[in-house]
């Protein structure tokens, strides 16, 4: 399978693109659920240990079910080496401190997932790495805050939730004028939507959680390695041995050698099947969710009732034009709409019937949230406003069930407000 896999289409890809036979003939990665591998001579063991051979040892450093994921997500996203870990988080958490060490200061979108946000702002001020938050439609503001402590930019593809699209190309051109690699978050476009090393990422991030995986029925994260960064770099000193030895994938060895292995945030091995199994459905899922998501946007933003949409798909987004240049026509499964206030938002929300109330994104069902009092209730007003969420928000990832049953349970909703 490995010799097509270069001339293979996207879609094709999916099911297909670094897969390997499995044992008796088996379709599909065989779930190998064993915390340790054993060999039959203590030389063996060594040779593996001294890095003389290769082989799995032990599943929080490597495992065959894992191994077979982070192959199939490598092709997907044309990256020459992927990491699985425990969640998204556990993703951008390892792949990020596998880059920046204390004193260094990270370079950030500040339109991020809720969690990074808290990462970045909080958790890794802690540890003496600080981040600058702009605003990622300012490109200006962007190179200007590049300084000589810089060793990260960061961006997501989509915002969560603030629904704007950043020039993931120009981003990438400023990251690479100042000597520093560009590590992209594309959990809420996935692959789909754009591979974006393309566009000139060169680590891409996942929570396989949401679309990838695709049915919501485990967490999961991916770190893919585009190769395009050059390590061998006076502003990366700890790469210095990787890049020696490994070249460009001193990132990968780095990362699993070293951080991956010592905070121990490793995917299960049945998560990264069932992650598997998501990916091969990945195209037909996210062709309904951005045609669902595209007909709801334009049933609310006609509605009376509602004062606003924001969907990158909607021609009078800000976003329409780089969105649809950078995704090809294609504007995701998620968006956020704005009623009369809070009130108004909490009665849509317990209104509808077909939506789920909870915190997630990328199931097959349709979900609603309220951000302002759940997944950002933490933050102040001053950092609400930063990342777009107001009290009357209401946030919805569009399910693939039949568009007509979605907007009609809107629409009763909306009309019981
Ligand atoms: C959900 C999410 C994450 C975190 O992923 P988990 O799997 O929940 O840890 C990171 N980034 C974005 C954009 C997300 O939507």
């Amino acid at each position: 399978m490995g010799e097509t896999a270069t001339g293979m289409r996207f879609d094709t890809k999916l099911i297909h693109g670094g897969t390997a036979p499995g044992p008796y003939g088996a379709t599909k990665t065989p779930i190998i659920q064993s915390s340790a591998f054993a060999y039959d001579t203590a030389e063996e063991l060594e040779d593996l240990f001294k890095g003389r051979a290769i082989g799995q040892v032990y599943t929080r450093i490597g495992n065959p079910t894992l191994e077979a994921l982070e192959k199939r997500l490598a092709a997907v996203e044309d990256g020459i080496a992927a990491i699985v870990t425990a969640s998204g988080m556990a993703a951008i958490t390892t792949a990020v401190m596998a880059i920046v060490r204390s004193g260094d200061e990270i370079l950030s979108s500040a339109s991020l997932f809720g969690g990074t946000y808290s990462l970045f702002r909080d958790t890794l001020a802690n540890y003496g790495i600080t981040t600058r938050f702009v605003d990622p439609t300012d490109l200006d503001a962007l190179a200007a805050a590049v300084n000589d402590a810089t060793r990260l930019i960061f961006v997501e593809t989509i915002g969560n939730p603030k629904m704007d699209v950043p020039d993931i190309a120009a981003f990438a051109a400023i990251a690479q004028k100042s000597g520093v690699p560009l590590m992209v978050d594309a959990t809420v476009s996935t692959p789909y939507l754009a591979r974006v090393k393309e566009l000139g990422a060169d680590i891409v991030v996942h929570s396989t959680s949401k679309f990838i995986n695709g049915t919501a029925n485990s967490i999961g994260g991916a770190i893919i390695d585009s190769g395009s960064f050059d390590w061998n770099s006076a502003k990366f000193p700890h790469f210095e041995p990787f890049y020696r030895k490994y070249r460009n994938f001193a990132f990968t060895a780095r990362t699993r050698k070293l951080i991956h292995k010592d905070f121990g945030a490793c995917a299960a091995p049945l998560n990264a099947f069932l992650v598997g199994e998501g990916l091969e459905t990945l195209a037909l899922r996210m062709e309904r969710h951005c045609a669902n998501a595209l007909k709801l946007a334009g049933f609310l933003a006609a509605h009376e009732k509602v004062a606003w949409v924001n969907y990158p798909g909607l021609p009078d987004s800000p976003f329409f034009e780089v969105a649809n240049r950078q995704f090809q026509g294609r504007f995701g499964g998620v968006l956020t709409l704005g009623l009369a206030d809070k009130p108004s938002a909490f009665r849509l929300i317990n209104g509808l019937k077909l939506a789920k109330n909870l915190a997630n994104i990328g199931d097959t069902k349709t979900l609603v949230i309220h951000p302002a009092s759940t997944i950002c209730a933490d933050y102040s007003l001053e950092v609400k406003a930063l990342m777009g969420v107001s009290e009357e928000l209401v946030r919805v990832s569009v399910g693939i069930e039949d568009a007509r049953d979605i907007v009609a349970d809107f629409a009763r909703a909306l009309d019981n407000l």
